[in-house]
């Protein structure tokens, strides 16, 4: 198979923006790179402009522009190293970077910065993380993930936990996998609950969503588990929000079911758990490569 065609202007800056045709060939491309080095993407140039700290966003990125035979210029660290240190501004740093690579990955700590960087940005632009907004490349290879581990995403029971009100990553992946009429239990503690407006605008676009604070509740129809680590560099809130992914937990689990996380984890994750072989969170970062390879290839040819 050839390229995905991306809608022009070619900005991957919300999960919304996908429909399932757009996805489904994004993740039946990936699923055709795993593995794969060529020169597709020879003589271009992706800037990694990242104001926040990340591990797997960029050098995932980074290894999928590499894999595919392009060159990287980064900023790992713009808040402390780029000219927002003497008061440039957003706007101004994207216009600037733009003349120096043909696609710009940003991450910012404000919701929306990718919204306003897309507006002067001379190349394509992707969002890796808006503060507490949107994370859809996550979101993308989330569902890659349930779809390889699983055959499919249709329907699926997801139970998110955790940090589900400044976590980034959780509304991009209810957003993409509502495409494919899976259910969502929400499970944390009042302070670290979906926002209602968001819960309720779902809710209106008819996804099935349970709220609970107990999730002995809706462990056992289970079929992925996403435990997500309070964001704290969003909240002053200190304490794990309520559930330990551990080996008792695990014992409640359906033998189908998977664990997966964006990662980093904290203390909602028991490292006992890593062995299990429901234990899908490593095997998910290492999907945000052919994900991306595919993203690229869509949106730099
Ligand atoms: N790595 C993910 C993100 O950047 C999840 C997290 O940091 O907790 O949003």
């Amino acid at each position: 198979m050839s390229a995905v065609a991306m809608p022009r202007p070619a900005h991957v800056l919300t999960a919304s923006q996908f429909d399932r045709e757009l996805t489904d060939s994004l993740l039946q491309r990936a699923a055709e790179l795993e593995g794969i080095r060529d020169n597709l993407l020879a003589g271009k140039i992706m800037a990694t402009l990242f104001y926040e700290p990340s591990t797997r966003t960029r050098l995932s990125f980074e290894s999928a522009m590499v894999r595919r035979g392009g060159e990287i210029i980064s900023a790992e660290d713009a808040s402390q190293t780029s000219s927002a240190v003497k008061g440039e501004t957003l706007e101004d740093t994207i216009r600037v970077v733009g003349c120096y690579a043909d696609l710009i990955v940003l991450r910012h700590p404000t919701v929306g910065a990718s919204q306003r960087a897309a507006l002067v940005s001379p190349v394509p632009l992707i969002n890796a993380g808006d503060g507490s907004g949107e994370h859809p490349t996550q979101a993308l290879l989330d569902i890659y993930t349930i779809k390889r581990e699983l055959g499919s995403i249709d329907g699926k029971h997801i139970v998110l936990c955790g940090d589900l009100r400044f976590s980034r990553t959780v509304p991009s992946l209810v957003t993409l996998a509502s495409l494919y009429n899976a259910r969502f239990s929400l499970v944390s503690t009042p302070e670290l609950a979906m926002a209602p407006e968001m819960v309720e605008a779902l809710r209106n676009s008819g996804t099935h969503i349970v709220e609970t604070a107990d999730i002995n509740e809706v462990i056992r129809d289970c079929d992925v588990l996403y435990p997500t680590r309070v964001q704290e560099e969003r909240t002053d809130i200190r304490y794990n929000a309520g559930v330990v992914v551990d080996n008792a937990l695990m014992q409640r689990l359906p033998e189908r079911a998977i664990v997966m996380s964006p990662l980093p984890r904290r203390d909602e994750i028991a490292p006992e758990i890593d062995n299990d072989p429901r234990v899908a969170y490593f095997r998910q970062a290492a999907n945000g490569v052919p994900v991306r390879m595919a993203l690229l290839e869509a949106l730099l040819t």
